[in-house]
């Protein structure tokens, strides 16, 4: 698969270039606002051509696929752009700052008939499979409740338009309560319907909010409780899973490497649970590339990245107004 990136961003040099290329990818172009900024990240990971227009990168027909990772209210243009010139879509997440927007990029994507996927990780981690696992084999009974805890500090190389810049689609509902929706959603297989929440800035936040904590309910009734923050050096991050006949509690896993730990909690006493501790990105990348070539839908389709934004903008706008907020996932299938 040949991949151009758009823009030159921090989530692409840790991790994407060398997932893409671990999966067999070719990346042959990279494109910035700056073309300065692209000459000189294309010299750095080894990539033919650069440059700051996105209509030279769209008219190469080299280009198979295109990785979306510039600010959030970039994402729409960008993606709609690419899906029209005919390539395949890996956007990054939030897909995009309204529902509408997201919609319309699944809308094109499905008129196009291209491959459009979300860049959401976290199921792709052996450890969230096997949160899933035990509970669809039944192990913890019927499930209650679900607490995730995702308050973690922001590095302060990325202290920039996630803590300042609204229009960029800054604070941390876009960009990590997006994250727990789609956890929720892959563990429980279930959609939220409504959410109350509370946010805050706390230290960090220049105009959007650093902190946020909701509780969500399921439609089988179970209760999901979810923690983000930009200013907490220490928490830790994970989920607990409480079911009728046990808990499930895993530690450590909210995170974008493969480590980590889970146990089950049941009358028979303590349980470690193994998992596979693959590459979260690269099987991003690998389930990507599959469902290019035919077989099967990839990790976190278009529509993942609907209902994840979905779920985070029910929790800013129960925040903002202080009353229980029912999800509109809008009128996609
Ligand atoms: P960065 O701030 O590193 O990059 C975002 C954009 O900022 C770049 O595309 C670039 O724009 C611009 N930029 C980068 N460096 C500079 C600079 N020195 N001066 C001016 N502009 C600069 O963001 P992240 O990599 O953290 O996030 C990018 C996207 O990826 C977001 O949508 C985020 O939500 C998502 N993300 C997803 C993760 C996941 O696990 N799925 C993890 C982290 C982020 P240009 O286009 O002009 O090059």
């Amino acid at each position: 698969m040949r991949w151009a990136l758009v823009g030159a961003s921090t989530i692409a040099r840790q991790y994407m270039i060398g997932a893409i290329r671990a999966q067999g990818g070719e990346i042959v172009r990279i494109m910035s606002a700056s073309a300065e900024r692209a000459r000189d990240f294309a010299a750095e990971h080894r990539m033919p051509a650069s440059g700051s227009d996105l209509a030279e990168l769209l008219a190469d027909n080299d280009v198979e696929a295109v990785y979306i990772s510039t600010t959030n209210e970039k994402h729409l243009p960008q993606a709609l752009a690419a899906l029209t010139a005919g390539k395949h879509v890996l956007c990054e997440k939030p897909l995009a700052l309204t529902l509408k927007d997201a919609v319309a990029m699944v809308r094109a994507a499905q008129k196009a008939g291209l491959v459009f996927a979300t860049n959401h990780h976290l199921r792709c981690s052996g450890s969230h499979r096997a949160v899933r696992a035990l509970i669809a084999s039944g192990r913890i009974g019927r499930v209650l409740s679900l607490r995730l805890h995702h308050a973690v500090f922001l590095p302060p190389h990325l202290q920039g338009w996630r803590i300042n810049a609204p229009d960029s689609g800054g604070g941390v509902i876009p960009d990590i309560t997006v994250h727990d929706a789609d956890v929720v959603r892959f563990l429980l297989g279930e959609d939220p319907v409504s959410v109350v929440a509370q946010m805050a800035s706390s230290g960090l936040g220049e105009g959007v909010e650093d902190s946020a904590m909701s509780v969500w309910t399921m439609p089988s009734g179970a209760m999901a409780m979810s923690h983000e923050s930009f200013t907490h050096p220490f928490a830790g991050s994970g989920l607990e899973v409480h079911g009728t006949h046990g808990s499930i509690f895993a530690r450590d896993v909210m995170t974008q490497n493969p480590i980590g730990s889970i146990e089950l909690v049941t009358a028979s006493g303590r349980e470690p649970i193994g998992f596979d501790r693959h590459d979260l990105y690269q099987e991003s990348i690998r389930r990507f590339h599959t469902a290019v070539a035919g077989n099967g839908e990839p990790a976190a389709t278009g529509l993942d990245g609907v209902k994840s934004l979905a779920v985070a903008l029910a929790v800013r706008d129960a925040a903002a107004r202080g009353v229980r907020i029912d999800v509109n996932y809008g009128d996609l299938h």
